[in-house]
């Protein structure tokens, strides 16, 4: 009897699977997420099978094309290395946004682009820890996800304590999967901030924003723990304000701001995509597809 063809191209196997390299590379959707009533995720896998490694923490820039101008917006990976074969974007629709708006009303399943990266020191393989404290506000929750789902899934011992902030309870982004995460391991421990709650809504969690007591409240370890924080800057600077008052060893703090893309980033984005376009116009080996164009030069 014939072996089956589980090497076909385009087979997900983890021997002849290459892994992503920072760089310029087209992808494709493969599957949207409404996550709440205005943030959507958007999953991607490439079409030949690539293994998604980065630093749980770590961003991509999109490059699109809109209205016929070049745009650039990076985007967190909310994703997790553990579920290599594709990576995915949460993404909250901004009022007037270009690119928010756009990806929320036209990026369909099959859809190609064009992503650099993956890139960004706030990741927690840089900085390990084994007792962590990850604050987020809003959808600043997507890099401390990516954290949180990694050292969930590699079971890792790390001790996990996650505050988020959000809005109303509706604005809660990956809700029932904190909870179910918080209901199966004993060391991640969830609470949730809820702003206010609207009409007709429910909340029995915290209320109001975070403030110093109620940090002391939750996490009266704090001064031992590692703190992965992002969110709006007002909020990322009462979170620094509460830890100086604390005399908090800053040096363990790590934060990312959402509020512009790093020059780094996008350096490197203009110089992929310049690289990309020379590639494109340059016979490339057989086998360099687009995923190892630096690798191959
Ligand atoms: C490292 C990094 C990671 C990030 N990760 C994420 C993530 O995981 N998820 C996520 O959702 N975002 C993330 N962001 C933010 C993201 O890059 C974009 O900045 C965000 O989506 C807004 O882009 P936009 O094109 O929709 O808005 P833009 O068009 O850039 O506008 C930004 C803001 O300007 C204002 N504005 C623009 N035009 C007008 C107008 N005509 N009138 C009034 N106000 C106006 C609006 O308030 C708008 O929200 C990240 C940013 C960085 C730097």
């Amino acid at each position: 009897m014939n072996e089956p063809d589980i090497l076909q191209d385009n087979s997900l196997n983890p021997v002849n699977t290459q892994t992503w390299v920072n760089g310029r590379h087209v992808v494709r959707c493969v599957k949207v997420v409404q996550e709440t009533h205005d943030v959507k995720t958007f999953c991607f896998m490439s079409q030949t099978p690539i293994m998604f490694f980065f630093k749980p923490g770590q961003f991509v820039t999109l490059e699109l094309n809109i209205g016929g101008e070049q745009v650039m917006r990076s985007y967190t990976i909310s994703s997790s290395p553990s579920v290599p074969y594709s990576f995915s974007i949460t993404v909250k629709r901004q009022k007037h946004g270009l690119v928010s708006n756009w990806l929320h009303d036209n990026l369909r399943v099959d859809d190609e682009m064009a992503v650099h990266g993956p890139i960004g020191n706030f990741n927690c393989i840089d900085f390990p820890t084994d007792k962590a404290l990850f604050l987020s506000g809003g959808v600043g929750i997507t890099p401390v996800m990516s954290m949180t789902r990694w050292w969930y899934d590699t079971n890792s011992a790390v001790d996990m304590k996650f505050i988020h902030s959000s809005q109303t309870p509706k604005d809660i982004i990956f809700l029932k999967e904190l909870e179910l995460m918080s209901s199966r391991i004993d060391n991640f421990d969830l609470s949730i901030i809820c702003e206010r709650y609207d009409i007709g809504e429910s909340w029995h969690g915290y209320r109001g924003f975070l403030t110093q007591q109620l940090l002391e409240l939750i996490a009266p370890d704090v001064l031992q723990r590692e703190v992965y924080c992002c969110g709006p800057e007002p909020y990322m600077k009462a979170v620094r304000e509460m830890l100086g008052n604390l005399d908090y060893d800053m040096s363990r703090y790590h934060e990312e701001s959402f509020g512009e893309t790093p020059p780094d980033a996008i350096e490197d984005a203009e110089e992929s995509a310049e690289l990309a376009h020379i590639a494109e116009e340059t016979p490339q080996p057989g086998f360099c597809v687009e995923f190892i164009d630096e690798a191959c030069q």
